[in-house]
C-alpha cells in the first residue's frame, strides 16, 4: 500500500493507493463537476462516478489507466497503443490519470498529441541511438536524487510517481528503483547535502512529480528547506496543472505561498492541454503569487509546427503562463518516433519571431551533461565597414549603421 500522506518509503505503481478520498472537495474545481457540459462532468460520465469524485486528485491516482485491459474500457487503442501497453509493460511504466485520458482523441487512426505523449507505443521498442541517462544525472549527483550542474543550484528529485508518465521523460531510469517517492532517508541526505554546501542558493524541487504527496508532506518539505540561510528562491517542476488539475488547489498554493520566493515551472506542449480546469489550476497558483512558467519538449506530431506551436504558445498568455523554455528531446531510448531534426527546431523558432510578443517566446534548448546550451536562429549576416548586416523578422536585409564603431 502507497500512503503519499508522510514522507514514507514508498514503490512506484501505477495504481499506487494515495490514501483515501478524505471528502476533500476543491472548492475552486466544484463549478466543473455542477457544469454537466464540462469536460470534468463529461469525463467523470464516461468513467461511471460521480464528478465530485473526479475531482478529487488522490481519486484520480488510484484510478490511472495503467494496462490495455484498463484503457480498453475507455477508449479504443490503435495495434501499436495496445502492443505497447503489453510489450512495454516491463520497459516502462505506464500510466494516465482519467482526466488526461479524457483530452485525448476518440479516434485512434488520428494523430492525437496527447495520446501520442501519454500512451505507450510500440515503436518505443525501437531504440538506436538514445540511452537510458542521457544528462549523465547519476554521476553528477553527490548524494542520490540531488543533481547539481551548477555550483549555485540543485535539482532535488523528492519524487517518483507522476500522474501521467510522459513517454519521452528523460527519468525513465528512476522507474526501476524502488522506493523512491519522498523517501524519507532521501530526503533526509539531500536536505543536509544543501545545508552543508553554502554556495546553493536556489532548490528546484522536482521528481517525478513532487505535487503527488499530501499538503502537509509538502509544507513539512518546504520548511526544512527554507529553514536552510542560503537557499535564496525554491522552485517546483510539477506537470500538475497539465495532468492533474485538481491537485492544484488554493489550499496547496496557500501553503506554497507561505515560503515565497517560490517558483514554479510545468510543462504543456500543445493547445489540447490547455482546458478551463489548467487554467484554474494555475490561476491558484498565480493569485498567490508563484509565476508559473512553461517548459515544452519539441515532438513530432504534437508540437513541430509553426501553427500548432503559435496556438501552445498563445494559449499560455492567456492563462497567465510564461513560456520559458523549449527543449530539444533529450536522447532517451524508446523516443526516436517523436525526435524532430535540431534544424527543424531552429526553424520553428524563427518562424515565432514577428508572430507572436516576445513575452511568448520560450528559449529553445539543447540540454547536455555540463548544462543548457542555448539555440537561437542567426540573424548576424555579417559586417560592412561599421555597419552590421541583419536578416530582419521578414527576412530582408536591416543594415545597422555604425554598429561596431557606436
Ligand atoms: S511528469 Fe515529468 S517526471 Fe513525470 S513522466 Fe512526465 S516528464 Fe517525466
Amino acid at each position: 500500500m502507497l500512503h503519499t500522506d508522510t514522507l514514507a518509503e514508498a514503490p512506484r505503481q501505477p495504481q499506487a493507493d494515495t490514501g483515501p478520498d478524505d471528502g476533500f472537495l476543491p472548492e475552486e474545481f466544484r463549478h466543473f463537476a455542477d457544469d454537466p457540459e464540462s469536460i470534468t462532468a463529461r469525463a467523470a460520465r464516461r468513467f461511471g462516478v460521480p464528478a465530485t469524485s473526479f475531482i478529487n486528485w488522490r481519486w484520480q491516482m488510484r484510478h490511472q489507466v495503467g494496462n490495455a485491459e484498463q484503457a480498453l474500457a475507455r477508449l479504443a487503442l490503435s495495434a501499436s497503443e495496445e502492443d505497447g501497453f503489453k510489450l512495454l509493460a516491463d520497459a516502462f511504466v505506464s500510466g494516465v490519470t482519467p482526466y488526461y485520458l479524457a483530452l485525448m482523441d476518440q479516434d485512434p487512426s488520428k494523430s492525437c498529441p496527447v495520446r501520442l505523449q501519454g500512451l505507450p507505443r510500440r515503436e518505443e521498442l525501437n531504440v538506436r541511438v538514445g540511452v537510458k541517462d542521457p544528462l549523465d544525472e547519476v554521476p553528477h549527483s553527490p548524494v542520490k536524487e540531488v543533481v547539481q550542474v551548477y555550483p549555485d543550484r540543485v535539482a532535488f528529485c523528492v519524487a517518483q510517481l507522476c500522474p501521467v508518465y510522459c513517454r519521452y521523460c528523460f527519468r525513465k531510469r528512476r522507474d526501476e528503483e524502488d522506493g523512491l517517492h519522498f523517501n524519507r532517508r532521501i530526503v533526509d541526505r539531500g536536505i543536509a547535502y544543501i545545508a552543508s554546501n553554502p554556495a546553493i542558493r536556489d532548490v528546484l524541487i522536482t521528481g517525478g512529480d513532487p505535487f503527488i504527496a499530501s499538503d502537509e508532506a509538502i509544507d513539512n518539505l518546504l520548511s526544512r528547506i527554507r529553514a536552510i540561510p542560503h537557499v535564496e528562491i525554491i522552485r517546483f517542476g510539477t506537470r500538475t496543472p497539465v495532468t492533474l488539475p485538481y491537485r492544484v488547489t488554493a489550499r496547496l498554493a496557500k501553503i506554497l505561498a507561505k515560503y515565497h520566493p517560490v517558483w514554479l515551472n510545468t510543462h504543456f506542449n500543445c493547445a489540447e492541454e490547455i482546458t478551463p480546469e489548467a487554467a484554474q489550476a494555475v490561476a491558484n497558483l498565480v493569485d498567490h503569487g508563484i509565476p508559473v512558467g512553461n517548459q515544452s519538449v519539441l515532438l513530432r506530431g504534437v508540437n513541430d509546427t509553426t501553427e500548432r506551436h503559435i496556438k501552445l504558445l498563445r494559449e499560455l498568455l492567456k492563462i497567465r503562463v510564461r513560456p520559458y523554455y523549449l527543449f530539444h528531446p533529450h536522447l532517451i531510448e524508446g523516443t526516436e518516433h517523436l525526435r524532430v531534426p535540431v534544424d527543424a527546431g531552429l526553424r520553428l523558432m524563427k518562424s515565432l519571431r514577428g508572430n507572436i510578443t516576445g513575452l511568448g517566446i520560450p528559449t529553445y534548448i539543447v540540454d547536455t551533461p555540463s548544462g543548457k546550451v542555448p539555440m537561437m536562429p542567426n540573424h548576424v549576416l555579417g559586417t560592412d565597414g561599421e555597419d552590421l548586416l541583419l536578416e530582419d523578422v521578414r527576412g530582408q536585409i536591416w543594415r545597422e549603421k555604425s554598429a561596431l564603431n557606436p
